[in-house]
């Protein structure tokens, strides 16, 4: 756990455990509406990116990736795909059908 970063007045650092997602204890403005909405924010992010590289990982992935180039490259992937079935269908004949 993040310790705390405020200085004192004698300049040392506070060094209390700062709150879950802060970087300041309660007594240093860790209770503070803006701060308890930035570190909700800031948890938030941590467990989408974590959510993210486990899906990556789980999927065998590289973790380094763009997420907007990859989900473009999916996309042409999957059209080129559908393209390809599209023309297996069409050389069905509809007598073979039955
Ligand atoms: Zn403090």
């Amino acid at each position: 756990m993040a310790e705390c970063g405020a200085k004192k007045k004698s300049e040392e650092s506070c060094g209390a455990p700062a709150m879950k997602g802060q970087r300041r204890c309660a007594r240093h403005g860790g209770k503070s509406p803006q701060a308890q909405r930035a570190a909700t924010a800031r948890l938030a992010e941590q467990d989408a990116k974590a959510t993210m590289e486990k899906a990556v990982t789980t999927l065998g992935l590289p973790v380094d990736i763009d997420p907007a180039k990859t989900l473009l490259d999916e996309i042409s992937r999957t059209r080129g795909a559908r393209l390809w079935l599209r023309d297996k269908v069409r050389e069905i004949q509809p007598d073979e059908l039955v």
